[in-house]
């Protein structure tokens, strides 16, 4: 059974139907498509690629890994950027943000979240006591600016979410602070509101998660600053449970 945003993503790479027609799946095992008229030979091709393509990346070491970013051409965003965005900060930090994608700002300094939103970021950091690069460690969803700073595709996405995966496997964060729809959204799988998110502790594979608003959003919308300084002062209290080993608690 493959849930809905994975159906939409495998359509839009041309790897559906997923199923292998009887009587073909020696030839499907060994890699080695033989299509007819009514069944399309390469889905089982292109599922098999990209889940070695996954693979690698989730054996990856951290110089693999940003090697693979910055020459990695696996959806049509490559095309615009001027460089890769990897992530920037401690690489053992406790805490981890994760943001939407690079703008231009970002997409011309290599670094995520140095534009206005990356500033009141900043701020945001400094008003629980943290700062970048400190036991802090920020990175997107996706590492590669889209055109007019629009939000990622699903097929985007989906590219870039290995990397992300990697990312948080190799840093191992105590807690990670989902900023804003599309981080909420790639990270738990849902299409849920952040107003029905925030205030309760989420699961990224075993590691606890956060959500709260964009900083860019933040700077349209002024009114909902003290709702994430809220969601701020509750990561704070959370990391104080999770270093001392108390049970976090929704
Ligand atoms: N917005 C993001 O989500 N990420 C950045 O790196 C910059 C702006």
């Amino acid at each position: 059974m493959i849930d809905k945003r994975r159906e939409l993503v495998l359509r839009e790479l041309g790897l559906l139907p997923l199923w292998v027609p009887r009587g073909r799946a020696r030839s499907a095992q060994s890699g080695v498509a033989t299509g007819t008229r009514d069944t399309p030979s390469t889905p089982v091709v292109g599922v098999q690629a990209e889940h070695a393509r996954n693979e690698r990346i989730l054996r990856a070491d951290w110089t693999e890994l940003k090697q693979m970013v910055r020459t990695c051409t696996d959806c049509p965003l490559h095309a615009g950027r001027k460089q890769s965005v990897f992530g920037v900060g401690d690489e053992r930090a406790d805490w981890l943000f994760v943001g939407e994608g690079p703008g231009a700002e970002e997409d011309a300094r290599g670094e995520p979240f140095v534009g206005q939103a990356g500033r009141l970021l900043d701020n945001m950091l400094a008003s629980i006591g943290l700062k970048r690069g400190q036991d802090v460690y920020i990175a997107n969803v996706i590492k590669c600016r889209p055109p007019g700073n629009r939000t990622p595709e699903p097929l985007e996405a989906s590219r870039c979410e290995p990397y992300l995966q990697r990312q948080v496997q190799l840093i191992e964060p105590k807690l990670i602070i989902a900023l804003g729809k599309t981080a909420a959204s790639n990270l738990l799988h849902t299409e849920a509101s952040i107003a029905s998110l925030r205030g309760r502790l989420h699961d990224f594979r075993g590691t606890p998660l956060i959500v709260t608003y964009h900083p860019a959003y933040l700077l349209r919308n002024l009114i909902d600053k003290a709702k994430a300084w809220e969601d701020l002062c509750y990561a704070r209290e959370t990391m104080a449970g999770l270093k001392a080993g108390r049970a976090v608690l929704n």
